[in-house]
């Protein structure tokens, strides 16, 4: 198994060089596409990049996840794809839970320099991720490791917590003149 890497715990600004965390909340669109934009950036400068999506299907193949396998950036999907129309809310929470686990152990491995958690504040709202166990989970991580969390209403404790929070305000949104999710746009 390889090294984790500089794992002293994460201390508030001090340094030059250190992981940030980065909101990106509000209800317009753009939210998961700046995480994946940063992503990107990141890879282009050697970071190593692992990303999670809270709601996505494991299965789910949308462009995300087409153009980052072309680029080996990893990239998973913990959910269920409809976790808010689920039949079964123990199901998806015990998923959501699983899933966070996964996240946590990349996080606070030290192994990865972005953490993307795609959709992470609706597993918080609905309770089925403890808020408290997060917050304290991204506190601890390695000094290195950025974590970004994407979703609409954020707690108010992780914006506390965030360094860098960006509201998405919507102004128009083509769905609501009946315009139906584009692929490559929406998907
Ligand atoms: P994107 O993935 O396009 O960056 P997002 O992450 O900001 O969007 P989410 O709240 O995660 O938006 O919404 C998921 C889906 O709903 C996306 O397909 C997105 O394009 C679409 N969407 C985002 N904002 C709105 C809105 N205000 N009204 C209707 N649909 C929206
Ligand atoms: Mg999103």
């Amino acid at each position: 198994m390889e090294a984790p890497r500089r794992l002293k715990p994460y201390t508030r600004p001090q340094g030059e060089r250190r992981g940030l965390l980065i909101v990106y909340t509000g209800d317009g669109k753009g939210k998961s596409t700046a995480a994946f934009g940063l992503a990107l950036r990141a890879h282009g400068r050697g970071l190593k990049v692992r990303i999670f999506q809270f709601i996505k299907h494991g299965t789910a193949r949308f462009g995300e996840h087409r153009a980052f396998a072309l680029l080996g950036v990893p990239i998973e999907g913990l959910g269920d794809g409809f976790t808010w129309k689920s039949q079964d809310l123990e199901a998806s929470a015990r998923l959501a839970q699983e899933g966070w686990q996964r996240a946590k152990g990349a996080i606070l491995s030290g192994a990865y320099d972005l953490v993307v958690l795609d959709e992470a504040t609706y597993p918080l709202r609905y309770g089925w991720v403890s808020l408290g166990e997060f917050l304290g989970a991204l506190k601890a991580r390695p000094v290195h490791v950025h974590v970004v969390v994407t979703g609409r209403g954020t707690p108010e404790a992780l914006v506390e917590l965030a360094d860098t929070v960006t509201e998405m305000r919507k102004v128009k949104h083509a769905f609501d003149q009946g315009v139906p999710a584009q692929r490559g746009i929406e998907h």
